[in-house]
């Protein structure tokens, strides 16, 4: 039984990214409303009744934001951290969360799933690995910095979605207020793209299918910058290396 994975879309505007192994379907982070959510899961041929389990990695809008709403209309159980389940609306049924603790790997029906927590400036972070016994698929967005601890759960992956957040010269020569620049390139911010090709370069990428840039900025960012940046570290052509897109995700990728 195959694992695969698909983008309903990445970047501030809204996260959202399914995990599949036979019937088991994980959503992580849900950051698009009711009806947008469900018109990009049915772009991937997806009912919200498909969904086994929503995971959330933190509290910020661009990935909690359409996740109550649709985990209670749609009666999908929801894990997340103590620190991230805080801010969830006071009304979401007790009976849909499942508190996690960010250094234990926890089981959903056929997919195993690996949190691991990340410096970002939420109350309790975390970004998640999945496996079903034999393939690993790492998924990690919103980190400032790298840590060993991250770089652990990110090497000897078969897949990687790997956050480029900006380029650090438009960035700097960007429109954004400085302290909002302060903010994004601090260590409790967002990879730019040379962090997230750094870290690719330490990483033992020998079982390696996909690699994926996700959560650019539409403003501070280009899609053939953070290509360039990711292919250059695997030593690879840059037509290897994908994009998820705010608008499009990406389509789905067997490992
Ligand atoms: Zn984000
Ligand atoms: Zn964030």
């Amino acid at each position: 039984m195959a694992l695969r994975f698909a983008s309903l879309g990445s970047g501030s505007s809204g996260n959202g990214l399914v995990v599949e192994r036979g019937r088991t379907r994980i959503l992580m982070d849900c950051g698009f409303t009711l009806g947008d959510t469900a018109f990009r899961l049915g772009r991937l041929g997806l009912r919200p009744a498909d969904l086994t389990a929503i995971v959330v990695t933190h509290e910020h809008t661009d990935h909690l934001g359409g996740v109550a709403r649709f985990a209670k209309r749609h009666a999908i159980v929801v894990h997340l951290t103590r620190g991230t389940a805080l801010s969830l609306p006071l009304d979401f049924p007790a009976t849909l969360v499942r508190f996690i603790d960010p250094h234990a790997p926890f089981e959903v029906d056929d997919l195993l799933v690996d949190p691991f927590p990340v410096p970002h400036d939420a109350r309790e972070p975390v970004q998640f690995a999945f496996s079903d016994g034999a393939v690993r698929l790492a998924v990690a967005t919103d980190l400032g910095v790298s840590t060993p601890h991250v770089e652990e759960k990110l090497t000897r992956c078969d897949a990687l979605v790997l956050e480029c957040n900006h380029d650090p010269g438009l960035l700097a020569g960007g429109t954004y207020p400085r302290a909002l620049k302060e903010r994004i390139s601090g260590r409790f911010g967002h990879l730019d793209n040379n962090s997230a090709a750094a870290i690719v370069s330490r990483l033992d990428v020998s079982r390696l299918k996909h690699m994926v840039a996700a959560h650019l900025s539409t403003e501070n960012n280009r899609p053939d910058l953070a290509v360039l940046a990711l292919a250059g570290a695997l030593g690879c052509e840059d037509s290897w290396v994908g994009v998820a897109s705010q608008h499009e995700g990406f389509d789905w990728r067997s490992v």
